[in-house]
């Protein structure tokens, strides 16, 4: 079956592993840390990357192959790996062009993970980040690359600051720099966007959130469109564009062609730092993949009816959510994901930080968890959680004002999560 002419629903369904006659209905798991071989020879040649195949969990798992092929189906991508988490994603997808002494683009505007890592974590080993207001002027976007940019990172909605990046502008700033642009497409899903269509060259996801759905495994995949030419700035990524001698002196642009950037991360990042996700793990995730379409649907409808529940109540100041009418980021929001946006909500009260969060403490069924975007309705106040390490200037520039509750509205229904909600709300 050619599964990339079928649409969405249905790669969710039956995407990835395609079984022969006589083989398990459903992805197996491929426990197994090892793979044996008859030869010597054969094996070596695994070893030189001249052969295909498995041969240690730690580099490359069938199980986990299955399912990163699919999520690289409903992007539409070209090739595609996954990884322990989705932190392992974006360290991997930056540190695999990037080395230190080079520098990165990223937008202010997201996840509190991301922005630890490129503002610290990754400074330390040499690689500076500059951090863009997502909302920036192509014009002054243009002044933030340097000599040595090697890419530009953002998220299509911004977790938790709900901003929908403008996909192209920054994916023509990024061309026009000869860099690729790296989207983390974790809070809209193939399902409500794919980047690869308005110019991005590089997804990745935390798979911990819809994709797997019911806040059972961690994970992250990255994707790749195969269509950025580093062979065409081949002084800017050596390591894709000269002699690994790690392996013998192979060039992986020459040797893998579309498919050398995750060849690379794979042979040379998975291989030294390991982060494998476990193929029990990608096993369940798959099984979470086969209702991504139905659960993103439900999700949108749900969070919808509850911003607009939300923004008609009294005691509410603001509500955030760019499939509500007349938020800044509506029409933005049409164009890049025309289906709907996420479940997740932003909002405040109109008594302010301490009101919000005893609100929260008010809930009963939306329960209060670090987690956002499973199945079951959940709620956050990331000032005192996932934000906390930031100081209130940081913060703003983040787009988290003090007294946001990050509402990740789950698929129960509608009515008991709005009766919830105004309960909780009549109590402060
Ligand atoms: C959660 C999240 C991450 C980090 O993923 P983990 O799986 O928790 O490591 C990265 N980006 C976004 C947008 C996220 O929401």
């Amino acid at each position: 079956m050619d599964i990339k002419n079928k649409r969405q629903g249905t790669k969710c369904v039956q995407g990835g592993y395609q079984p022969k006659s006589g083989e398990p209905r459903i992805l197996p798991i491929i426990q197994s840390t090892t793979f044996k071989y008859g030869t010597s020879e054969e094996m070596g040649k695994l070893f030189d990357l001249e052969a295909e195949g498995y041969f240690y969990t730690r580099l490359q798992n069938p199980t986990n192959d299955m399912v990163a092929q699919k999520i690289c189906e409903l992007e539409g991508g070209e090739a595609a790996m996954l990884t322990s988490s989705g932190q392992a994603a974006n360290f991997y997808a930056v540190m695999n062009i990037a080395e230190a002494g080079d520098h990165i683009i990223c937008s202010s505007a997201v996840y509190g993970g991301t922005y630890n890592l490129y503002a610290h974590t990754i400074r330390k080993m040499g690689v500076e980040c500059t951090f863009v207001d997502p909302d920036i002027s192509k014009e002054e976007l243009d002044k933030a690359f340097k000599e040595n940019t090697k890419a530009v990172v953002g998220e299509s909605i911004a977790n938790p600051a709900l901003v929908v990046l403008d996909i192209e502008k920054f994916a023509e700033a990024a061309h026009e720099h000869g860099v690729p642009l790296i989207i983390d497409n974790t809070f809209p899903t193939p399902i409500n966007c794919r980047p690869f269509e308005w110019g991005a060259d590089i997804v990745t996801h935390s798979t911990t959130k819809y994709m797997d759905g019911h806040a059972a495994t961690v994970g992250g995949c990255i994707v790749d469109s195969g269509n950025f030419d580093w062979d065409a700035y081949k002084d800017k990524f050596p390591g894709l564009t000269t002699p690994d001698p790690t392996y013998h002196g192979l060039i992986y642009t020459e040797r893998f062609g579309k498919g050398a950037y995750i060849t690379k991360a794979t042979a040379q990042l998975m291989r030294d730092l390991g982060s494998i996700q476990s193929p029990e793990n990608a096993f369940l995730l798959n099984i979470g993949l086969e209702t991504l379409h139905l659960r993103m649907k439900r999700h949108c409808e749900n969070a919808l009816a509850i911003a607009e529940f939300l923004s008609e109540h009294e005691k509410v100041a603001w509500v955030n959510y760019a499939g509500l009418k007349g938020n800044k980021y509506y029409e933005l929001a049409k164009k890049y994901m025309p289906n709907g946006t996420c479940g997740v909500i932003s909002f405040g009260l109109k008594g302010g930080r301490d009101a919000s969060v005893k609100m929260m403490d008010n809930l009963e069924l939306a329960a209060i968890v670090t987690h956002v975007a499973d199945a079951r309705t959940s709620v956050l106040h990331p000032a005192s959680h996932t934000h906390r390490q930031m100081n209130d200037q940081e913060l703003i520039e983040a787009g988290v004002q003090p007294d946001l509750i990050r509402l990740s509205v789950g698929i129960e229904d509608v009515e008991d999560i709005k009766t919830d909600l105004a309960k909780a709300l009549e109590l402060v």
